[in-house]
């Protein structure tokens, strides 16, 4: 039977849903399912984690070097810790789990799955390659400790269970780096929707023409209650910041609705909303490659049918 190890990813306390996400991919796996929750003070997260269904146990490593999620200071913990006889180790292939993965798989010796978009058998998983234009599956050794990083995307949060599961402490006597320290943490403060966990999301792309005009993106989106996305070109020109790129270098991300606006539908673009529900394009030509995979198509021009839209709303 899979032994399963997961790395909870958390901020200021707060679980993020990658991990429910990472207990879904767990379960295809089969197995029992434990939780790592690495922090200065784990309690609230390790509850949180206890919480979510199919969790058989949650294993809480609490040190002062854990207070930020470092990289360089995690790993030695977490391959400790996965190397107590574990089958498999998953992290969520976010930029938290992009990071400490691959730390992890060296300390331990094997190479990484990275981007597990599918469960087809304990060591065989599909992901994609070629900036999401080909889905290939890959086996990993039969033998070693399978360390995988799961794209979150591809996953629905596990439910909440009615039972929690324990919490046990470890006492890890492991050496972590001192060259590696945290100075500071930026970061954009909203209260829209975050765009990775959001329901609906409305992006605008190089059309909009400038960063004033790209506010009747995120005038559009709070009458949907929708998180704010841009494209690479958007991004680029300085129109919307660097944290909402949808697309291969940017945020993968899977909405319900996704309302594309003045984005032509680049490959690089379409990876990030390839798991969404329904999308929507407005879009002036109707030969722009967003319309073949969009649900809904509005052809004309933006600056038009975003104020009769809203009025509309
Ligand atoms: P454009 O391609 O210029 O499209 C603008 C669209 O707006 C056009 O279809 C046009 O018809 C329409 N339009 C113009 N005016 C109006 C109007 N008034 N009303 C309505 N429609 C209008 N891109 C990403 O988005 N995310 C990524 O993560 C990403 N990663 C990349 C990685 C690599 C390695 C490379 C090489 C590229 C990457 N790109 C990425 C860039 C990508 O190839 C495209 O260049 C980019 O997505 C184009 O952005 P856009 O659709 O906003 O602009």
């Amino acid at each position: 039977m899979s032994t399963i190890l997961i790395v909870a990813e958390h901020l200021d306390g707060k679980l993020n849903t990658s991990t429910a996400r990472s207990v879904s991919c767990a379960k295809a796996i089969g197995g029992s399912i434990d939780v790592l929750v690495l922090a200065a003070d784990p309690a609230g997260v390790a509850a949180e984690a206890a919480a979510i269904e199919g969790v058989a146990k949650v294993l809480t490593v609490a040190r002062a070097e854990n207070a930020h999620a470092l990289a360089a200071v995690l790993a030695p913990q977490v391959a400790a810790v996965a190397g107590k006889g574990y089958s498999h180790l998953l992290l969520p292939s976010t930029t938290f789990g992009k990071d400490l993965a691959p730390r992890v798989a060296a300390l331990l010796g094997v190479a990484q799955v990275s981007d597990i978009m599918a469960v087809e058998g304990v060591q065989t998983f599909k992901r994609p390659i070629y900036a999401g234009n080909a889905i290939v599956t890959v086996e990993a050794p039969a033998d070693a400790l399978v360390v995988g990083t799961v794209r979150t995307a591809s996953y629905p949060a596990a439910a909440r269970g009615s039972a929690a599961a324990p919490v046990e402490t470890l006492s890890l006597d492991v050496a972590v780096p001192a060259h590696t320290r945290f100075v500071g943490l930026a970061q954009g403060k909203t209260d829209r929707p975050d765009l990775q966990g959001a329901a609906k999301v409305v992006s605008g792309g190089r059309a909009l023409g400038s960063a004033e005009q790209f506010e009747i993106i995120y005038a559009l989106a709070d009458k949907l209650g929708a998180a704010v996305g841009a494209s690479r070109a958007a991004v680029d020109a300085g129109y919307a910041p660097n944290d909402l790129q949808v697309g291969q270098t940017g945020k993968i991300i899977a909405p319900e609705l996704y309302v594309a606006i003045g984005i032509s539908g680049a490959i690089q673009h379409l990876t990030g909303i390839k798991d969404a529900g329904t999308i929507v394009a407005i879009n002036k030509d109707a030969d722009a490659p967003i319309f073949e995979i969009a649900d809904f198509g509005l052809v004309g021009d933006l600056f038009k049918i975003i104020p009769e839209l809203e009025q509309a709303l």
